[in-house]
């Protein structure tokens, strides 16, 4: 072995880390040059919400819930899988004005696992004129294929469901699903008592917020108003106008609930569709759940013993919202009227649901 001078050894051993250095760099790519990892990174954070259906319910969903900064992660699923493509993208190009929130999609439920949360939209949705209860058997057979595949993927979910007739719909995925019933919730009269509200709000003149007031029951032509518990800030409508909602009130308060259930069909007249107020519901509803909120509001839950509803009926009634579905249901002191008229809601239910084949 050759002898060099102490140094030559020392350049030939520089270059000879150098060579070996340029020659790790020429193959390690520009993310590993930026990053050393330290860890495998987590697959997901905590709060993914899987949105089925990126029709224009789903799509107002899915912005309503980025925009809050609700979720961690949305995941779409869609059957058309150009239309789910272009969607995703079209988010996940304004995802630098958010809250590093991911945005995912695929028209196979595996992008779904792991949800806490699964949005439930897709169907076919009224046609002018259509009532709810007359989409029921088709969107039922839509749901064969989509309510399993939730569950397989993301077995700890709760459901919440929105297309309609949002109440059967409820029931069906909750026979479907095989899991609780507190983890199945429809969207259900949370919407109609906003238009409530909203409605009340342009007659006191009182933002709608410091308007309240409850409609319960069938999402749709059988919903029920509470006009008992129509308030402004403790103060009973019905204490200074005893006939608030009745027939022979000569103020016609009546007519606020008849433009309520009106109001869908009137929409979808003008535009085609009802998107940013069920949108905006949803994200509420999304948020009370992923926050563990135990806000109130009228959805569509499981009301088998409630105010003498005999049947496996899903019906909205005002209930208590957290991580684990709901909780509670609130008793409301309903009049003899009332009473009458949300079981009538259920029957009119349970006349569909006897019918449809599963
Ligand atoms: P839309 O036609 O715009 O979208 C429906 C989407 O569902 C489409 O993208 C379609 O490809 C998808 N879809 C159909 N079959 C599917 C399947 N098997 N798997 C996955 N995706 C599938 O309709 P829309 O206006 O978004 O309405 C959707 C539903 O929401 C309707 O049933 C409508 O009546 C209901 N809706 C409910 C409320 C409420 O308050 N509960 C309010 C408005 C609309």
């Amino acid at each position: 072995m050759p002898k060099f001078p102490m140094r030559l050894t020392k350049l030939l051993k520089i270059t000879k880390t150098s060579i070996c250095a340029r020659f790790l760099s020429s193959i390690m790519t520009s993310e590993e040059k930026l990053l050393k990892k330290v860890a495998e990174p987590a697959p997901q954070a905590g709060s993914k919400v899987t949105i089925v259906g990126v029709g224009q319910v789903g799509m107002a969903c899915a912005f309503s819930i980025l925009t809050q900064n609700i979720a961690s992660e949305i995941a779409l699923v869609d059957v058309m899988a150009d239309k789910l493509k272009g969607e995703m993208m079209d988010l996940q190009h304004g995802l630098t004005f958010l809250k590093n929130i991911k945005v995912t999609a695929g028209t196979d439920y595996s992008v779904s696992a792991g949800s806490r949360l699964c949005i439930v939209t897709a169907g076919a949705r009224q046609k002018e004129g259509e009532s709810r209860l007359n989409l029921v058997q088709r969107n039922t057979d839509i749901f064969k294929g989509i309510i399993p595949n939730l569950v397989k993927h993301s077995p700890d979910t709760i459901l919440l469901i929105v297309s309609n007739p949002v109440d059967v719909l409820t029931y069906v995925a909750w026979k479907l699903s095989g899991l609780p019933h507190n983890r199945v919730i429809g969207s259900g009269t949370n919407l109609d008592s906003s238009r409530f509200r909203f409605l009340l709000s342009e007659r006191f003149g009182v933002a709608p917020s410091s308007c309240h007031g409850w409609i319960i029951g069938e999402h749709g032509d059988t919903s029920v108003p509470i006009w008992s518990g129509v308030n402004v800030a403790g103060v009973r409508l019905r204490e200074v106008n005893p006939k608030a909602g009745k027939e022979d009130d000569p103020e016609e308060w009546k007519k606020l609930h008849h433009q309520v259930v009106q109001s869908a069909y009137e929409v979808i007249k003008l535009k085609g569709y009802t998107s940013w107020a069920i949108g905006l519901s949803v994200a509420t509803l999304a948020q009370a759940i992923l926050r563990n909120s135990s806000g109130v509001f009228a959805v569509s839950t499981y009301v088998k013993g409630y105010n003498g509803i005999e049947n496996d009926i899903f019906i909205s009634v005002p209930s208590v919202l957290g991580s684990n579905g709901v909780s509670h249901v609130v008793n409301m002191n309903f009049t003899a009227d009332e009473t009458s008229q949300l079981q009538k809601s259920a029957g009119t239910l349970n006349d569909v649901q006897v019918k449809l084949k599963f």
